[in-house]
């Protein structure tokens, strides 16, 4: 599909502005459109990727958990990323409890 500028006639360019994709000129004009399936599969997978970044999957002993990475300071490094689980105590009337691991120095904490 090509359009052009009906301020200047110049041949529009597709670019992604806030993930939408745009009809942009040099003079400054720009249209949106309406988003087509690829598009919208680009932005999908662009997103299931920055996810997939901050998961960890992480398999201990027979039960495998998914981690979050997520920024916490360390309290024993200092390092500013950890991985971020839940885990239910034993009565589950009481809340879960979020545990911390540093992934520098895998120094593992929790949160009350
Ligand atoms: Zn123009
Ligand atoms: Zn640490």
């Amino acid at each position: 599909m090509v359009e052009f500028c009906p301020e200047c006639s110049n041949l529009l360019r597709k670019e992604f502005l806030d993930g939408k994709s745009t009809l942009v000129c040099k003079c400054g004009y720009q249209k949106e459109l309406a988003q087509s399936i690829e598009d919208i599969n680009e932005i999908i997978n662009r997103k299931k990727e920055a996810l997939e970044k901050n998961l960890i999957i992480v398999s201990e002993e027979d039960k495998i958990s998914v981690h979050l990475k997520v920024k916490q300071d360390c309290p024993k490094c200092g390092h500013r990323e950890a991985e971020a689980w839940q885990e239910q105590t034993r009565s589950a009337d009481e809340p879960s409890t979020s545990f911390f691991r540093c992934v520098k120095c895998k120094y593992t904490w929790r949160e009350y």
